[in-house]
């Protein structure tokens, strides 16, 4: 019996799943296998926890069990070991809740949230999954090379065709995304390099 905040937040994600662009994506599972993982935070789960900009219209319940779960979730050290800098990394969240080491257990998929307080800037990088991004909350501006730059608000979507090279910023609001990989689910992402975006 997995905690009711994560029960919560898979009764959320599930309704999510009904909306084509997700649905079209990858099967979302009947029953998945709930799986204990250690809670460890992280300065932009404390920031998630007392921001006040993440406004939206559709998903306020979504919105909120993400954030009454992130006391209990496993956050991520995005750029540990990188030479993206310290604010990046102090103020930029990722959180998964179904794959391999997520609370949910799913090997089709894997499904995270990620917050960005405002005027964030997120790095160009790249990975083989396909990746869907659905804007939850507040808005960012998405950057996918070769395309123009696109504001996304909540209820848009983006996707992100395997090693093609994105990046996100966010501006005056902050950002609420459910983000979910299909495809290759083990190759991390890497941050691309200046000459793959000529
Ligand atoms: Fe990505």
């Amino acid at each position: 019996m997995s905690d009711p905040r994560w029960e919560r937040l898979l009764t959320e994600m599930r309704a999510a799943h009904t909306l084509p662009e997700l649905a079209g994506l990858c099967d979302f599972p009947r029953e998945p296998i709930a799986q204990a993982t250690a809670p460890h935070e992280i300065p932009a789960s404390e920031l998630l926890q007392v921001e006040e900009g993440l406004t939206t219209a559709h998903f306020t319940g979504f919105r909120d069990a993400l954030i009454d779960a992130a006391p209990l979730a496993h956050w991520r050290e995005t750029s540990k070991g990188t030479d993206i800098g310290g604010e990046f990394l102090d103020r930029f969240g990722c959180y998964e809740v179904l794959g391999e080491d997520a609370p949910y257990a799913c090997d089709t998929m894997r499904c995270f949230i990620i917050y960005a307080p405002s005027d964030l800037y997120y790095p160009w990088h790249h990975h083989p999954a396909e990746e869907l991004y659905l804007v939850l909350a507040g808005e960012a501006e998405f950057f996918i090379r070769g395309e123009p730059p696109k504001i996304l608000r909540p209820g848009d979507t983006v996707f992100h065709e395997s090693n093609v090279p994105h990046a996100m910023t966010t501006h005056d609001h902050p950002v609420l995304a459910y983000v979910l990989w299909r495809g290759d689910l083990e190759t991390k992402p890497v941050w691309t390099n200046q000459e793959a975006l000529q």
